[in-house]
């Protein structure tokens, strides 16, 4: 892109509460912001509501929580965009619903010479989604055949709802971006990094099953190793110590089961794919718009993310990538992803002993040692080498 992104994740209820006109203003003169990442849709209270629950409220608009908060679309959704997807064109959020953050707060943007980006969180894991008619159709399936709770990336009429969210947004208002947020792990590092309940462990439907038979990969001993790595984390969570301790014991399943790690890379081609399908349909509707991802924090702290997500290769489908970078609450996370993963991959070591000194977060979650600043920094230049080696602008 020709200017840097100094943007702001916003959601409507900040415009609604505050009016556009004083937000934009505030984001400008406060912060030096020249693009708008609009939280829509979202199903997540922490992107589209007021605050969470227990959480503080901030010091400037409504002082009250939202608990019936159900969020979904907040733009109009047209439904001839919504063809070829028996979840059709469901998903207008409840609140606010004659309120169009695009038709509201894009003219006013640009007046101020900011961009607008549609920021899409698929929000996986909201049960407001499974409420949807039909979208129990559309759901992954775990190492025991039981549909769970997340939709999975292969299935057609999930991938063709989010295709038709992305064509209306683009064909109907006139956005500078799409920006698209998946935060969820592959089933490996989902076992790997800390107790996990098997219906997390995905995704072994008709769809996957079939793209893992044409990468080679046995679908049934996928299975079979998946089934095996839970009752591994299962036994580690629960206290229990292998003879050979848990790191040997589960690396003995990778050398027994290497569609372990064959069906890990296939969810993440999978996820990838989407991206790959929403930046061409983006394209293709208009050449102009441009198109990048949120990447997940856990790139902050787990190096088994940061091993799946490419930059180099993600720069091919790329305009920009937005790294989930956090500053006071890094702390507290990466503590908690440590103290985590020391209850299955490293359960033979204390968290204390998993961590390189000058990285140790504080017990209880305090705050990282050293500048947050550079750390921040230290990941957003990865990314930045990372994509310039690839074709990613900017
Ligand atoms: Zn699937």
């Amino acid at each position: 892109m020709a200017e840097r992104y100094v943007a702001i994740q916003v959601g409507a209820v900040s415009f609604v509460d505050e009016g556009v006109g004083p937000v934009l203003d505030a984001f400008q003169e406060r912060a030096g912001v020249n693009a708008l990442f609009l939280a829509t849709p979202t199903w997540t209270r922490g992107t589209g509501g007021r605050q969470i629950p227990g959480h503080p409220l901030p010091d400037h608009g409504e002082q009250e929580y939202d608990p019936d908060w159900k969020g979904g679309n907040y733009a109009t959704v047209h439904p001839e965009f919504y063809g070829n997807t028996v979840l059709g064109a469901a998903g207008r959020a409840a609140e606010h619903p004659k309120w169009d953050i695009f038709e509201e707060v894009i003219p006013e943007a640009r007046r101020r010479g900011m961009k607008s980006v549609a920021w899409i969180e698929e929000s996986g894991y909201a049960q407001e989604l499974r409420n949807y008619p039909n979208f129990p159709k559309c759901l992954e399936v775990d190492p025991y055949n039981r549909p769970t709770l997340r939709p999975c990336f292969n299935n057609p009429d999930y991938r063709n709802w989010h295709l038709s969210i992305v064509e209306d947004y683009v064909k109907s208002y006139d956005l500078d971006g799409i920006a698209w947020c998946s935060e969820r792990p592959g089933p490996l590092n989902m076992l790997m990094q800390a107790p996990t309940a098997p219906e997390l462990v995905t995704c072994f439907c008709k769809y996957c099953r079939e793209i893992g038979g044409e990468r080679g990969i046995d679908p049934g001993r996928a299975q079979e190793g998946y089934r095996k790595v839970v009752e591994w984390n299962e036994r580690v969570a629960g206290g229990e110590r292998p003879a050979d301790g848990a790191f040997v014991t589960f690396w003995r399943l990778l050398l027994q089961y290497p569609e372990l790690l064959g069906w890990q890379t296939l969810w993440t081609e999978s996820q990838r794919q989407l991206y790959r399908d929403i930046y061409g349909v983006a394209k293709a509707c208009d050449p102009d718009v441009e198109v990048g991802w949120h990447v997940y924090h856990n790139i902050s702290f787990s190096p088994f993310y940061r091993a799946d997500q490419d930059y180099e290769e993600m720069a091919r489908f790329s305009d920009f990538i937005k790294v989930v970078t956090y500053d006071n609450c890094a702390g507290p996370r990466f503590y908690t992803w440590i103290h985590n993963i020391c209850q299955s991959l490293f359960a033979d070591a204390s968290p204390k002993r998993s961590t390189p000194d000058d990285e140790a977060p504080e017990p209880g979650g305090g705050p990282l040692p050293g500048s947050p600043q550079d750390r921040l920094l230290g990941r957003v230049r990865a990314a930045g080498d990372g994509a310039g080696r690839g074709r990613c602008r900017g």
